[in-house]
Formats: structure tokens, C-alpha cells, sequence
């Protein structure tokens, strides 16, 4: 058996699906002549193969998508797609791996300056051609991981956020990785699609093979290879306790979010996708009081159009029906790259070039993100959220530039709501001790307390080395999350929190007692916390807080919240 740390809940029965990422290093190389034909043929193999490739893919699709299909695999046919690189070879004799990836460069480009949203769109189709095509070139396996074979247990060194916004979800049934923590992308997007994982598997992509039958127990981080007859009996029983829990839960979902003595809050959820919206409201979120944009940007091989992320807001404002949604604005650098943006590397990424001081930076990259949010504003309850405010300077600035762009819709005829509300991340200890000042200059707060918690305690949050010091117990945050919500109420505006802590059972108690308006956690915490709530009484944790607030140690604030909880 090996062991990790369970990061997500969850039994998974299923087969390894290895992921192992090979970095490709394209030399330039001049060939003879005599070579030319054999290098042409290279890259016509290499085409073929991924077109026969799609083609077997298309045998389990229809509707929409299979037309989608339909018309990438006219793009590798027309034989103009690859005449750039063939000239590169017959003319500049190129090699074939370095005439494709300047012969299709050429293509994209091309594309990319396209009028036509449509057209200009399909660059996307065409890198992603590109790639497959040196993938073959280089004889590299690669793996479509949207879409896997169902009961696909991925196991990889670690995923990057743009490998976990691809996953196909529905056929995974379990993700163990090497590095990577509780808090990271990974961690918190399987939390959200309920798929069982386990971080911190020393050396599983050595010791796990594809095709291996696996077992995960996602709560404990045990994994069993070939589980035996005993073993599997043990985890069925397992999934049957969890799944009885999750019965007892479903009394919870017409139920009010209030406390026994009447004081009501809103229950939101995180999500990252578009689509997650849907699985938001099966598990009865009252609303979205987190879309992290930046999921749509990483899905993606180049910048998000104004056409396609309007799309993608309409289409949550929509699935939300009157419900508030809250879109942050890219959270880009810290852990999450986007390598179109081709970012310097950083001695202290997580204080560095990020988030809000990026765009501000490039105001067209949020004036495209603010316009598109603006448009899809029209077609339901959304509201504007910046990330990573160090300082009122910084919303205002913000500010100003949706001011900008709000103007040009109105010189455009474009409607909008209005009254759109924008409110800001309260994640950087200096924006929680100037909360008084912001409140006067936002409509809300939302506390990010996974960033919170690492710039208060200096530990990095996926640092697992340290992860004992990363603690929302901690009384030096709890005093800046009182400050936050304090600040908020003086002003008169709402006070959410979006970080994992808002989850917490063991937690919610003492953010009742402060006073918190509004939780947003991942989906499937959201039953869970509402039977918790459901069963406080607001006084009693108002008394609690107190007792809290004056504590000096965080193992004291733990077991005193573990206490209350379970009495
Ligand atoms: C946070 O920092 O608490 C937060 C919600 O943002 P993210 O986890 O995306 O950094
Ligand atoms: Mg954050």
C-alpha cells in the first residue's frame, strides 16, 4: 500500500492513467537536399496519424460536438495548412520539427489577425493541431485528458492548473499526485467535482504503471495496487458510511441558511468553469461568491477574446438565474502561469507580478474582461470582484477603469446592469488593516483567507515543508478577519469570505460570532455547512468570538472551536 495525504474525500476503484510531462526543446537544423523528401513525409505521417486519431475519436460523439470535430478535421485535411511548412522544408531545409513549428506559427498568426471572431477563434484549433503534430514527431504518448476512459485514476508528478481546467471529470474516479497541497488548484478543483485525491504520494508515477488497478481512500490517502478481496470489501463499506452521510445531508437542501436563533447568511459556492455553475446549484448554492476567471484563461492557448469570455459569463449569469455571481477579475502569477503571457520568473512569485498589479499594469488585458463581464451583466445578477487589493490607490485605479470601459458601452449602445455591484478580495493583511477605509469605496468584501493566512504567517500556502505553521487559527489572522468584517459593517456594506476556511465546519461557529454575511466554499461543503449553521445559535457564538479574540495561541483556538463543536 502507499500512502499521500487525502486532500479530497472520497473512495475511487478504478485504472492509472500515468501522466508524465516531457519537455520538448525544438532545435533548428539545416538538412541536405537528399533529405528534403523524407522530411516532408515525416510531417505528412505525423498529420495523418493525428487525424486518424480524431477520426476514432469522433465514433462515440454527436450533435454539437461531433460538427466540432467535423470541422477540425477539415482544417488538418485542406492542404494549405501545412504549405508553410512544407516550404520551410523544400526551401530553408528545415528539419521537420522545426518546419512545423514555424510553418504553423506562420498559420496562427494569420488566423489570429482575423476580423471574423469565428475564424480568429480557430488559431486555437490550429496550435493545438501544431502540437499534436510534433507530439507524433517526437513519438511522445500524449493522452487527451478530456477524455479519459471512465473509472481513469490520473496519477501524476503534479498537475498544472491548466492540465486540471482540461480533466474530464466525469470519467475520473480518483487523482493521486506527488507535490502539490491541500490548498492548491488541483486539491480544491477535485473537492469541487467530488473526485477523491491524494497529494504527496512519494515516487507513485514510479511505482504505479498504466493500467494498474488501483484503490483510493481519499479521506486517509491510502492507495492499494491490486487491492485484494478484504481490501475492496473494506473500502465498499467505506463508501457506503460516506454515502449515508450524504443521505442525511440531503435534509438540508430546502432548508433555510440560519441559525436557531434566526440570524441568516448566505451560502455561496466557489467554482472555477462555466459549467461548474450547474453542480453550484445541485448542491443548493444560493449563489456564486467566486468565479476564479482565470480558469477560463488557462483552458485557453491564447488571451480569451471580449466574444468568448462574454460567452462564458452569459452562459453562468444564465445557469444562475437571478442568483448573484460573483466574477473575480484574472487572478493571474503567484502559483497559476499563463505561458501566452510569457511572464518573467520571479525570485518571490507570490509577491510579486500578480492578480490586480498585472492588469493594472496591462489595462487592456482587464478592459476586455471588464467589458465582457459588463455585456453579460445585462442577462443576469453578476457583480465584479478585484483580486490582490494592497490599497485604496489600487480600486481606485480599478475602478477607473471600469469606469472607462462602462463609458464606451454607453457610446457603443451596449446595455449593462447599471448598478453592477464591485467589491474587492480582502486576501493581503494591509487591505484587512485599512478594511474601514476600503469599505467607503466598494459595495462589498470577500476574505480569501488561503492567501490571507500566507502573507500573515509567511508561509507559503502549498509549501508542504512548513504547512504546519499555514493555520487560520492562527490569532493574528482571526484578529485581521474581524477587522475585515468589522470595517465592512461600519460601513454598511456585506462581508463574505471565499477562502477554504469558510468551509470549515470547526470554523463557521467562530465566523458566525464575528458576524460574517456571506460563505463561499467549494460545492459539496455546501449541505454540510448549512446543517452546521442551522444548528448554532448566533448568541452563543457572538460569546464565543469574544473568547477567541482574546486567545494568544493557535493550538488553543483549535481545540477550544473542536469543543464547541462538538458539544
Ligand atoms: C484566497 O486567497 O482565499 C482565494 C479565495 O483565492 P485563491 O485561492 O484563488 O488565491
Ligand atoms: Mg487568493
Amino acid at each position: 500500500m502507499l500512502k499521500g495525504k487525502g486532500v479530497s474525500t472520497g473512495i475511487g476503484f478504478g485504472n492509472v492513467v500515468l501522466l508524465k510531462k516531457t519537455e520538448r526543446e525544438i532545435e533548428k537544423e539545416t538538412i541536405p537536399k537528399e533529405q528534403i523528401e523524407q522530411e516532408l513525409e515525416k510531417v505528412h505521417e505525423a498529420l495523418q496519424e493525428v487525424i486518424k486519431e480524431t477520426e476514432s475519436q469522433m465514433n462515440n460523439i454527436t450533435g454539437t460536438e461531433a460538427d466540432i470535430m467535423q470541422a477540425y478535421i477539415m482544417i488538418m485535411q485542406d492542404p494549405s495548412l501545412i504549405s508553410e511548412t512544407e516550404n520551410a522544408i523544400k526551401n530553408l531545409n528545415y528539419n521537420a520539427e522545426y518546419a512545423v513549428e514555424v510553418g504553423f506559427n506562420s498559420v496562427i498568426q494569420i488566423f489570429e489577425n482575423m476580423d471574423d471572431e469565428y475564424m480568429a477563434a480557430r488559431s486555437r484549433d490550429i496550435l493545438d493541431i501544431k502540437n499534436r503534430v510534433l507530439g507524433k514527431l517526437f513519438k511522445e504518448k500524449t493522452i487527451d485528458l478530456t477524455k479519459l476512459r471512465p473509472n481513469t485514476i490520473i496519477v501524476a508528478t503534479e498537475l498544472t492548473t491548466s492540465d486540471t481546467a482540461k480533466l474530464d471529470f466525469e470519467n475520473i474516479s480518483g487523482i493521486v499526485t506527488e507535490l502539490g497541497g491541500e490548498n492548491s488548484h488541483t486539491s480544491i478543483m477535485a473537492r469541487t467535482h467530488t473526485i477523491p485525491a491524494i497529494t504527496k504520494v512519494k515516487e507513485a508515477t514510479k511505482i504505479l504503471k498504466d493500467g494498474d488497478n488501483i484503490a483510493i481512500n481519499g479521506t486517509t490517502g491510502e492507495i492499494y495496487i491490486n487491492p485484494t478481496e478484504d481490501e475492496k470489501q473494506k473500502l465498499l463499506v467505506l463508501e457506503k458510511q460516506l454515502e449515508s452521510e450524504k443521505v442525511e445531508l440531503e435534509k438540508y437542501r430546502n432548508k433555510e441558511s440560519v441559525t436557531k436563533d434566526g440570524i441568516k447568511v448566505k451560502l455561496y459556492a466557489n467554482i472555477g468553469l462555466p459549467s461548474d455553475a450547474e453542480v453550484a446549484l445541485n448542491n443548493t448554492a444560493e449563489g456564486i461568491g467566486l468565479l476564479r476567471s482565470e480558469f477560463l484563461y488557462m483552458d485557453s492557448d491564447t488571451m480569451p477574446s471580449e466574444e468568448s469570455q462574454f460567452t462564458a459569463y452569459k452562459k453562468v449569469a444564465e445557469i444562475m438565474d437571478g442568483r448573484e455571481t460573483i466574477i473575480r477579475t484574472l487572478d493571474i502569477g503567484g502559483d497559476k502561469d499563463l505561458k501566452y503571457l510569457e511572464l518573467e520568473k520571479e525570485a518571490n512569485p507570490f509577491l510579486g507580478y500578480r492578480a490586480i498589479r498585472l492588469c493594472l499594469d496591462r489595462p487592456s488585458i482587464l478592459k476586455t474582461q471588464l467589458r465582457a463581464i459588463l455585456r453579460a451583466s445585462a442577462f443576469g445578477k453578476l457583480a465584479i470582484m478585484f483580486p490582490m487589493i494592497s490599497s485604496v490607490e489600487e480600486l481606485r485605479e480599478a475602478k477607473e477603469v471600469l469606469e472607462e470601459c462602462k463609458k464606451e458601452l454607453d457610446n457603443e449602445n451596449i446595455t449593462y446592469d447599471q448598478n453592477i455591484q464591485v467589491g474587492i478580495m480582502i486576501e493581503i493583511p494591509s487591505a484587512a488593516l485599512i478594511a474601514d477605509k476600503l469599505a467607503k469605496e466598494c459595495d462589498f468584501f470577500s476574505i480569501g483567507t488561503n492567501d490571507l493566512i500566507q502573507y500573515t504567517v509567511a508561509v507559503e500556502r502549498g509549501n508542504e515543508k512548513i504547512s504546519k505553521l499555514y493555520t487560520k487559527f492562527h490569532p493574528a489572522v482571526i484578529q485581521l478577519i474581524k477587522k475585515a468584517i468589522d470595517g465592512a459593517h461600519l460601513a454598511n456594506i456585506i462581508c463574505g469570505m471565499c477562502g477554504e476556511a469558510a468551509g470549515d465546519p470547526s470554523f463557521i461557529p467562530l465566523l458566525v460570532g464575528l458576524g460574517l454575511d456571506e460563505f463561499s466554499m467549494n460545492s459539496n461543503s455546501i449541505l454540510k455547512a448549512r446543517k452546521t449553521i442551522n444548528n448554532l445559535n448566533a448568541k452563543e457564538c457572538a460569546k464565543l468570538s469574544e473568547e477567541i479574540i482574546q486567545m494568544a495561541s493557535a493550538k488553543d483556538v483549535e481545540k477550544r472551536l473542536k469543543e464547541f463543536i462538538n458539544q
